[in-house]
């Protein structure tokens, strides 16, 4: 395929904010996509390299994108850099550059889907001495050939910034529309930009199927590749295994503990709700992997975890759930996330880090065990089989601490015992509940105490002044609609401004700096990377932000390092949460 091509479809898509839309597009490109481009395409199509699960990045900071315009224009980087700081896009920049370039030159040859996927996944193994200038020149070869259009896209790829928003949700829908056509019929309206199926209750199943094959394998793109390759029979195929990651299911959040009955029952299980991070253990034969809640493998930052499945798990093969809470090692005392979570992205001292931050694991699920496939069992039965495989060692590896009863006061004493040891709250589990990956599904609900909270992602700063200055301060936050980021407040409230005393205005504003994309006087905007986690006493509407919406009362909770930018809370979530006020 022609990278042209593709370039006019992410423009096509950019165009329109209608989901359905979107979807149209993408199912039409996909229809006339090759057997074996179809992976490819698909990653490309949400801007990625790399499957979900995979935890390899590009790593390309902003400033080398700059060198290789410059490169392949023979503009100067001082002068792209003016450049970005007015238009506050590298793809735009880009675009802009390659056309000025363009009315000099001819272009060489024709660019293809395959050469810029081909070329960039190569980045991240280009290491050691000069890689730099090697990556530099990998770009500007792709930003020699691009036309302007293609050249947007190019450097938005590199960056993992291809901002068209397309969800997950969108490709889903458009596999079923593309490749199970004569079985649905999807009838698209172009003018009213509405959809209807022939045969609206077939079309519902396929999306849940196309679904589930995304839940176990996190990859689009090798689920299309079977689609394409044996239709229907696919699905039959892509089954859950030990060794590759599948997304984690989600909770639901209930007011109180009554609540919490109504919604999974009488009587449910009960258990701690631990504050550390989702870790997902995969065992086949000697093969031990660890994922976090994003699917990044983090095997090798948690070298003790790996020796604790070995020793306490008694099984060969399968695939647990379960939260990591770090201690002091001196202590013994259990950590907030936040002391931890610097383990995650550790590449070096791992060993000294694992003394110093050592986790316990508190295993709560079990998602396949000995080759058999759980997710359909009940959780009570997926729970009995965690107390039969495993050998719970304090500070080590132990089971979730766990209640079933149906009676509120005796649940009360465990939440307050919950709260009494520093737990963030309880979830209550339905016993009968299935494990649904990817899903924010019912079948257990969390309570904690506290006020509400989102996840929100920093678009923007100001420098301080006084004695803050020198700190970026005073962050703008975005919640996330369809892919975009719509702001809807400032945060200042939370911060420390001594660095022992928590996340310090010195720390955000290393984060943050190198992620500026504008600056004008003292106010910057910021690249959506850093998500923190904000509470606040309400929301109210206001036309003052782009999401309609404004907190009342922000404060700063923790930083969230452990989410992506799709679990940046969504406007839908805004909307329930303001009308749940009343
Ligand atoms: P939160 O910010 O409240 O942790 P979340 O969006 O990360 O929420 P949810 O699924 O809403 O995730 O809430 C449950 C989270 O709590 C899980 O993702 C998991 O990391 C953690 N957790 C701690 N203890 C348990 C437990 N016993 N069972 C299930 N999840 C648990």
């Amino acid at each position: 395929m022609k990278y042209s091509d593709l370039a006019s479809i992410y423009e096509a898509l950019e165009k329109t904010s209608k989901r359905l839309e979107k979807t149209f597009i993408i199912s039409k490109l996909l229809k006339k996509t090759k057997q074996e481009d179809i992976d490819k395409l698909v990653l490309l199509i949400q801007g990625r390299l790399f499957p979900l699960w995979d935890e390899t990045k590009l790593g390309v900071s902003d400033r080398l994108v700059i060198k290789a315009i410059s490169v392949a224009t023979g503009i100067s980087p001082v002068k792209v850099d003016d450049e970005w700081k007015t238009l506050g896009d590298l793809g735009l920049v880009a675009e802009k550059l390659v056309q000025k370039k363009s009315q000099a030159t001819l272009f060489s040859k024709d660019l293809t889907a395959d050469k810029v996927f081909n070329n960039l996944r190569k980045l991240p193994s280009i290491e050691g001495a000069g890689s730099v200038d090697q990556k530099i020149k990998v770009i500007a070869e792709l930003l020699s050939s691009a036309k302007p259009l293609e050249a947007r896209y190019v450097v938005r790829t590199v960056l993992e910034d291809l901002r068209v928003g397309v969800g997950t949700g969108s490709i889903r829908d458009a596999l079923v529309w593309a490749f199970f056509d004569k079985k649905v019929k999807v009838n698209y309206n172009e003018q009213e930009k509405t959809i209807e199926p022939d045969n609206r209750e077939e079309y519902n199943r396929l999306v849940e199927a196309v679904q589930h094959a995304f839940d176990l394998k996190a990859d689009y793109g090798e689920v299309a590749r079977m689609i394409m390759k044996k239709g229907e029979k696919a699905f039959g195929e892509l089954v859950l295994e030990a060794g590759s990651p599948i997304n984690v299911m989600l909770y639901q959040k209930a007011k109180d503990l009554e609540e919490a009955f109504e919604r999974v029952g009488k009587p449910c299980a009960f258990e701690f709700k631990y504050d550390g991070f989702r870790m997902q253990i995969h065992k086949k034969v000697k093969n031990i992997k660890i994922f976090t809640r994003r699917l990044d493998e983090v095997t090798k930052q948690f070298p003790e975890v790996v020796e604790y499945v070995k020793k306490y798990v008694n099984a060969k093969e399968f695939i647990l759930d379960s939260e990591a809470v770090g201690f002091d090692h001196k202590t013994g005392k259990y950590l907030a996330f936040q002391a931890i979570s610097q383990r995650i992205k550790r590449k070096y001292n791992i060993n000294q880090m694992a003394k110093n931050f050592p986790v316990e694991v508190n295993v709560f699920d079990v998602m396949s065990h000995e080759g058999k496939n759980m997710l359909k069992e009940p959780f009570k039965k997926r729970r009995a089989i965690l107390e039969k495989i495993i050998k719970p060692h304090t500070k080590k590896l132990v089971l979730a601490k766990q209640l079933v009863t149906g009676d509120l006061k005796e649940a009360e004493k465990f939440y307050k015992a919950a709260l009494k040891v520093g737990e963030e709250g309880v979830m209550a589990k339905n016993l009968e509940g299935i494990y649904k990956p990817g899903s924010r599904v019912g079948y257990g609900v969390k309570v904690k105490p506290v006020m509400e909270s989102l996840d929100l992602v920093i678009v923007g700063a100001e420098w301080g002044t006084g004695k803050r200055s020198g700190w970026l301060t005073s962050y703008v936050l975005a919640c996330r609609k369809h892919g975009k980021f719509l702001e809807i407040g400032k945060v200042g409230t939370g911060i420390k401004e001594l660095e022992d005393q928590g996340v310090s205005f010195k720390e955000l504003t290393k984060k943050l700096k190198p992620l500026i994309i504008k600056e004008e006087g003292k106010t910057v905007r910021i690249k959506p990377e850093i998500i923190i986690e904000v509470k606040y006493e309400e929301i109210q509407k206001s036309p003052t932000y782009a999401s309609g919406y404004a907190l009342r009362f922000p404060r700063f909770v923790r930083l969230r390092e452990d989410k992506a930018l799709s679990d940046v809370s969504d406007i839908k979530l805004v909307e329930d949460l303001y009308k749940g006020q009343k």
